[in-house]
């Protein structure tokens, strides 16, 4: 780790403003992530800031630093993280909070803001978990919710303004508050009534916004983009050079936070990712390349595209990967091209095995598409499928779970009859475990129970494994349930995680490191009951403690959307015609304003 090529080194004659990005996972995860690269991009491009990177450290590695004394520190610099002026944390899914904590202590920086000083650096956070940041409201110093690449620059000019006029703390925090999408949770007191339910956020500070709006970047070619992105060393989980394809999806998958918070939909020209993706392939020396989106096949010009890719990549030997097909919109001429590279196996999710549970989730895809699709994967020469299943969705019944059975059962037949691998075509259902989001339709919903969700596991087990060539994979049920209390907390989960941190929790992510029965210690100890968060059904007329951000998609229209889920009527794709989400409150929206003229593929 560090040295990398194209990692940025600068003297601390020409550093005004030193931001220390962190990654609260590891080295090997963290640099497979765009926005690292992006945000390093953006704030090392910027004259008199040097942006340094961090992650979190192994099991082993932090032994051995908390024995010799070693303080958190930097990937470029070996600089201390305490040295940093902003400490940026992106936020990506729940099970890394207790992360966050063990870095904020092998830094020696306090937990609690309130306990911070004029010689600690601020804590911010970005990333999707920063739409709901009540969890971590007592620890960070800020918020970000959106867009970075424009707000990124205004924090740095407003501490660098802080550090030339030395201003104290609370006034560097008020100064941050009247930035556009930046959210100070100390600036808030949170309120309760006596049932424990939330009931809104007070201002401490009458100049703070009532809500804070997530920041936008409208032009997706205008914005700054890594063509030099930092290549590492060791094996990383996507090794591969990634240009982003667009932002956004109009498809609303009810139980999906992505496809909510990232709208409107915005595309960079096709012109402008040929010239990326040589460009980045030269200067990388990757043989791979891969297009990042929500739902890639939904790009306008997808299929020319492609087509024009695959010629460029062919020219310089290097490969294409296409991460997020969709069934419906699945385009047999991308697929042959993709071919070419790769022949393996392809993905899909379906995410419900019965039409009347898909048409409650939105996810409008038919059994007919499944069984085409599968039936051209199988006769172009491919040997696996992997098929994503959610289980525990609102309504879900245990004819949904036969449903799976039967998806999984019909495709092999289908390979019987059309492989010319006889008897090599594999199948794999892949289930996660549904987890009730923030800023969705179904935020309102309930979780099962992990032992709703053990017996559902069996269930589905059970009947798989009587038929040949089907293989299982499922989540596990506690990791699950702890995530959907963080995605939906309060700030009175704060006590909770750190205690957590404290009895020994670490990567709660990863399986070898989880241990439930610490969280549930925890809990019962910050009295806290996990179950409050989880498994209750919030009434409509409940304030949500995420309400303080406004993601750009409207609550009227979330919940309009929760009562077309509970009578089972899907919302079409908003190319077909806007269906009011409410983002034009604050910009105008790319597919609303091309109307029937966006091009519609697979529609
Ligand atoms: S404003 Fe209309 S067209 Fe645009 S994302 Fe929302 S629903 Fe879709």
């Amino acid at each position: 780790m560090g040295g990398e090529l194209h990692s940025v080194r600068k003297t601390p004659e020409e550093t005004e403003v030193y931001w220390g990005f962190c990654f609260p996972d590891l080295y090997e995860i963290g640099m497979s992530y765009l926005g690292l690269q992006i945000i390093y991009h953006v704030l090392n491009r910027q004259e008199g800031v040097f942006c340094q990177r961090l992650f979190a450290p192994g099991a082993d590695m932090e032994e051995l630093m908390r024995a010799e004394g070693i303080p958190l520190f930097t990937i470029e610099d070996k600089q201390p993280a305490a040295e940093m002026d902003i400490l940026g944390f992106t936020l990506q899914y729940e099970l890394s909070f207790s992360n966050i904590v063990n870095m904020l202590d092998l830094a020696g920086i306090p937990f609690y803001s309130k306990d911070r000083t004029e010689e600690h650096p601020v804590i911010a956070g970005g990333g999707n978990c920063s739409f709901n940041p009540e969890p971590l409201a007592d620890i960070f110093d800020f918020f970000m919710p959106g867009d970075g690449e424009e707000i990124l620059v205004e924090v740095t000019d407003i501490v660098r303004k802080s550090k030339k006029e030395k201003w104290d703390r609370q006034k560097l925090l008020q100064e941050l508050s009247l930035l556009d999408g930046v959210y100070v949770p100390s600036l808030y007191e949170a309120q309760y009534d006596e049932s424990g339910r939330m009931t809104g956020h007070r201002k401490l500070y009458d100049q703070a916004a009532d809500r804070i709006v997530k920041r936008f970047v409208m032009d997706m070619d205008g914005s700054p983009f890594p063509l030099h992105p930092l290549v590492p060393f060791t094996d990383t989980v996507h090794d591969r050079t990634v240009v982003e394809l667009f932002r956004g999806c109009t498809r609303g998958c009810r139980f999906c936070q992505a496809g909510m918070i990232c709208r409107p939909v915005r595309e960079r020209s096709p012109g402008q990712v040929r010239q990326y993706a040589a460009e980045s392939l030269a200067n990388t020396g990757y043989d791979e390349m891969s297009l990042l989106s929500l739902s890639t096949s939904d790009y306008s010009q997808i299929e020319p595209l492609v087509r024009d890719l695959m010629s460029d990549c062919r020219e310089v030997r290097a490969g294409l990967s296409l991460p997020s097909l969709r069934l419906d919109s699945f385009s047999e001429d991308v697929l042959r091209d993709i071919q070419e590279f790769r022949k393996t196996g392809l993905t899909f999710a379906p995410e419900a095995g019965t039409q009347r549970l898909r048409d409650i989730i939105n996810k409008s895809i038919t059994d007919e598409h499944i069984y085409t699709a599968a039936e051209k994967v199988i006769r172009m020469g491919y040997t696996n499928i992997k098929l994503y299943f959610m289980i525990g969705l609102p309504g879900e019944t245990d004819e949904d779970l036969e449903g799976i059975v039967e998806i999984a059962r019909n495709i092999v037949s289908l390979s019987r009859q059309y492989s010319e691998n006889k008897g090599r075509f594999n199948v794999t259902v892949s289930v996660s475990n549904f987890v009730p989001k923030a800023d969705t339709p179904f935020q309102w919903a309930a979780q099962d129970t992990p032992d709703e969700f053990d017996r559902k596991h069996f269930f589905l087990k059970d009947r798989l494994k009587k038929l040949k060539h089907v293989s299982f994979q499922y989540h596990g049920t506690d990791t699950s349930h702890l995530e959907a209390v963080f995605a939906r907390g309060d700030r009175r989960l704060c006590a909770s995680l750190i205690r957590a941190w404290e009895l020994g929790c670490r990567f709660d992510g990863w399986t070898e490191f989880f241990d439930y029965g610490k969280w549930l210690q925890a809990f019962e100890e910050t009295g806290i009951d996990p179950d409050f968060y989880s498994k209750r059904v919030r009434s409509e007329e409940e304030y949500l403690p995420w309400e303080i951000i406004d993601c750009g998609v409207s609550k009227s229209y979330m919940l309009k959307e929760m009562h077309r889920a509970m009578e089972g009527i899907q919302t079409d794709d908003c190319r077909r015609g806007c269906t009011g989400c409410g983002v034009r409150r604050f910009v105008e929206c790319p597919v609303y304003e091309m109307g029937t003229n966006y091009t519609q593929v697979g529609l």
